[in-house]
């Protein structure tokens, strides 16, 4: 049995225990604080005590019985603390507690103990123990230092971490969760926090592998859509067929995370799940996302308001891809002088170009189409709406696109290429 394994490491509660501390000079008054601190009932046997033992002792903090140990002291003492100089006197004391079953340590002699007292960091809500089993003080407390220049790190890391724990998906429940443009970094902490309590994902094919692996390995995945147009009767038995997984599973007692593209509430069916949810009584939430005009707005340098540049901004389907070939959208309506954010559009853009000049929408209006906003293969094009058609075929852009139509979209200094640079940026030496 290796020594370091023989010692469980445990956090001992002492509020209302009856602790005996045996010797009352520097370590023992050290432990008195300690134990005072947590809540123990302290009893100290000592001969002399120590000026801060003698003024807790005048205030009733604890009880002191002067004197040489005897061993009827240890009577009703649940932990036993020795740290006296007299090491014979030590030794008796941890026999006597052994041979009563009391837990005891005595200081500097790990031998006589049957626990042993780690270096200790404390934070805010922390406390990091470190242990060498007693057998290398020295290098605990060259750990402990390491640690202690690093507290404030670890208090940032623990309040990321209480955040994240506080956040668990419940089972019997389904989330309908925006997953964001694409890049991990832009889901909320609570989507990732779902995300990794979750016991099944249905994902659209828009979100990325590098998302969902974030999810429990153990968590189903179910994917319905295959990349590209589903449209009419197809549409609709995915649909369904999603409605019908989100209900079984919750039914099961699983908690179910359906992830989208974006946010739920744009372009995303989310209002249809959930209406189909309520309509089965299965409890759901909805956990808004960043949606696309959003995340490539600002990955294009697009402010989608600009004081007295654009005071609107528009979300518009520019093709109801699934059941309709054809954008329902009234054209001849849409504020010209706001910012429009066209999704769903790729396929379409030489049409809506037209629809847009036909419309009233000057041809030398400023244009951005985002292909894979935030992913690592984004591309921004830009332009003004004449030169539109012709830019979007000669750049062979492709879905997933947001097309980006106002003066918004030429407010800001932009880098003149097409391509966003791949290349790895050197880290730091
Ligand atoms: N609910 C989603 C939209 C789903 S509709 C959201 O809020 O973003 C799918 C359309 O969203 C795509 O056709 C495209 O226009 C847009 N889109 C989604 N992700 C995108 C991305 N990373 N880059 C550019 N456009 C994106």
């Amino acid at each position: 049995m290796s020594t370091v394994r023989r010692y469980l490491p445990v956090f001992h509660d002492v509020l209302g225990a009856s602790v005996l501390v045996v010797g009352a000079g520097a370590v023992g008054t050290r432990k008195i604080e300690a134990l005072l601190a947590g809540g123990a009932r302290v009893t100290v046997v000592a001969k002399e005590l120590s000026p801060l033992v003698e003024k807790r002792a005048a205030r009733g903090d604890l009880t002191v019985l002067q004197g040489t140990f005897r061993p009827d002291q240890m009577e009703g003492a649940e932990i036993v603390f020795v740290a006296t100089h007299d090491r014979a006197l030590n030794r008796r004391v941890s026999a006597e507690a052994r041979r009563r079953r009391i837990p005891v340590n005595v200081a500097d002699s790990p031998e006589e103990c049957t626990f042993l007292l780690p270096a200790v960091v404390r934070g805010g809500e922390f406390t990091a123990a470190i242990s060498t089993s007693g057998r290398h003080p020295g290098a605990a407390k060259a750990l402990r230092e390491f640690l202690e220049e690093h507290r404030a790190e670890m208090s940032v890391r623990l309040e990321r971490g209480r955040r994240r724990s506080r956040i668990a998906a419940k089972p019997g429940k389904v989330y309908i969760v925006g997953a964001g443009p694409g890049d991990p970094d832009l889901l909320t902490v609570r989507a990732l926090g779902l995300l990794r309590s979750a016991d099944a994902v249905i994902y659209d094919y828009l979100v990325p592998a590098e998302i969902l692996s974030l999810a429990p390995a153990k968590a189903a995945r179910i994917r319905f859509a295959r990349r590209g147009r589903t449209a009419g009767h197809g549409a609709a038995l995915k649909q369904n067929a999603i409605h019908e997984a989100m209900v079984r599973l919750a039914r099961e007692g699983k908690a179910v995370v359906r992830l989208k593209s974006g946010d739920p509430f744009v372009f995303g069916r989310g209002g249809e799940e959930a209406e189909y949810l309520a309509g089965k009584e299965v409890p759901f939430e909805i956990v808004p996302g960043i949606t696309a005009a959003m995340g490539c707005a600002a990955a294009a340098a697009v402010p989608l308001t600009h004081r007295g540049i654009s005071s609107s901004v528009t979300f518009v389907a520019g093709h109801e891809a699934d059941d309709k070939g054809k954008s329902s959208v009234d054209w001849d309506h849409l504020p010209k002088d706001g910012t429009l954010a066209i999704y769903m559009g790729v396929g379409r853009v030489a049409a809506i170009a037209g629809e847009l000049v036909g419309a009233g929408f000057p041809p030398e209006t400023p244009f951005a189409i985002v292909e894979n906003g935030s992913r690592p293969d984004q591309r921004v094009v830009r332009g003004v709406l004449s030169d539109l058609p012709r830019i979007a075929l000669d750049s062979g852009i492709r879905s997933p696109a947001i097309l980006f139509v106002g003066r918004t979209a030429a407010v800001l200094p932009w880098e003149n290429t097409e391509e966003k640079s791949d290349e790895p940026v050197a880290q730091g030496v």
